[in-house]
């Protein structure tokens, strides 16, 4: 499958050579490169994309829930148009920042107020400042296998040694153990960093139970409960926080929100968010609120991704996933799909997930077999298996899909026994 995929792709071969010379890795986000090498799109339109070897693909992967949008939408292009034409670079607050702040902040149910960056990533370590300025404590309880960005990552059994502040760690979806870490360290920590439900972790959601005693805890020991809704802002208008019914302190943004512009953005709790009335913490960012992401925003959330829109992509999302679950049991597969709504995760075993894992040499060999398969398909998901579909995305797409996974379930029957 390997040979097959590279001789498909002499041009992104080159690309990677070439790149590789002047890049360490071949590309600026790690998460990007996978072996023999990653295949370079040339763009994309609508729900499909086009790399540079001229093949076509229904694109699934939706930039890691970044491109909720697709690639083409006229509103959101015209909205960037006339941005441009006003002019880019104006130093200078502007009246689009205030208005998409008022959009978010009407929206999320934790988000009082809320402060714009360039990435996720800013977003929880602006976040994470606040709390620990707030409480006046050093540390950060994260979840083993969670992710939070490039500096914020805390693979399963890994130090979280890129983190610039203390961090602890504890499992997932396990109340007594969580409850247990969190009563010896209360002490310590300013903040309590999650996502509702695990992403980059494996799409696992975290049970309603496990966050309403995370958000008893937080309240006991006042801690600062901090929301990681970069992907998971997607379910309802308000986020999983809104389909719980439990409202975090602080809650952090990124991806989709801009239109598929660079952005990440911050809020939560004014008195929270108050450390960074001027005087007290700086929190600077030539680009925070460039001119292209807030307008982009602005038609992104206040026009096109409404109530319906929000309530349409999880429905079909589910529908989909039970149709792929279908598919596994009726090929008696040891594989499984994971997630809520429109982001999936295909797990090469049986019984409940509930929390990260490391996948054994033969899981990893059938997640990589999986993604060949699927590329030459002509359907474009993470290497890691992720689906995150968009709003163009169809019921005829979603049968595509369907349709590539049945033959690989099919196929790998003996060895997943
Ligand atoms: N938090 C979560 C849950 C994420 O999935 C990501 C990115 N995958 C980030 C934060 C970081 O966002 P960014 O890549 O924009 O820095």
């Amino acid at each position: 499958a390997r040979e097959r995929y590279t001789a498909a792709r002499p041009n992104s071969a080159a690309a990677h050579v070439r790149a590789k010379a002047v890049m360490p890795g071949g590309n600026t986000r790690t998460t990007l490169f996978y072996t023999p090498f990653p295949t370079a799109m040339a763009g994309g339109e609508g729900c499909h994309l086009t790399d540079i070897d001229g093949h076509r693909y229904l694109d699934l992967c939706g930039e890691y829930t970044a491109g909720l949008f697709g690639h083409s939408d006229p509103r959101i292009i015209a909205a960037l148009e006339a941005a441009i034409a006003r002019g880019l670079s104006l130093a200078s607050v502007g009246e689009r920042e205030a208005q998409f702040a008022e959009i978010l902040c009407a929206r999320f149910p934790s988000v009082e107020r809320i402060r714009f960056t360039n990435s996720g990533t800013e977003a929880n370590l602006m976040a994470i400042a606040a709390a620990r300025g707030f409480t006046g404590r050093e540390g950060i309880l994260a979840m083993q296998g969670g992710y939070h960005g490039g500096v914020l990552t805390f693979v399963t059994g890994a130090n979280p040694v890129n983190a610039p502040f203390p961090v602890t760690l504890a499992p997932y979806n396990d109340i007594d153990g969580t409850l247990s870490v969190i009563r010896e360290k209360a002490g310590t920590l300013a903040a309590i960093l999650l996502e509702p439900m695990m992403g980059s972790g494996g799409c696992i959601p975290a049970t309603r139970d496990f966050l309403a005693a995370l958000r008893a805890a937080a309240t006991e020991h006042n801690i600062v409960l901090i929301f990681d809704e970069v992907m998971t802002s997607r379910h309802t208008l308000g986020g999983l926080q809104k389909l719980h019914g439990i409202t975090p302190d602080l809650t952090t943004l990124g991806k989709y929100v801009a239109g598929g512009m660079s952005f990440g953005a911050f809020g939560g709790r004014a008195d929270i968010m108050a450390m960074y009335e001027p005087g007290r913490l700086t929190h600077a960012g030539t680009f925070n609120n460039n001119v292209l992401s807030m307008s982009a925003g602005i038609t992104a959330m206040g026009d096109i991704f409404d109530d319906s829109a929000a309530e349409a992509l999880r429905a079909r999302g589910d529908a989909l996933r039970d149709a792929l679950n279908a598919t596994c049991a009726k090929h008696g597969a040891s594989m499984q799909f994971t997630g809520i709504g429109s982001m999936i995760q295909p797990h090469f075993r049986l019984g409940d997930i509930i929390r990260p894992y490391v996948p054994s040499p033969a899981e990893e060999g059938l997640r990589e077999l999986f993604f060949l398969d699927m590329m030459s398909a002509g359907i474009y998901i993470a290497r890691r298996g992720m689906v995150a579909l968009s709003l163009p995305v169809g019921e005829s797409e979603s049968a595509q899909y369907v349709a590539a996974v049945d033959p690989f379930c099919a196929a790998r029957k003996p060895l997943l026994k």
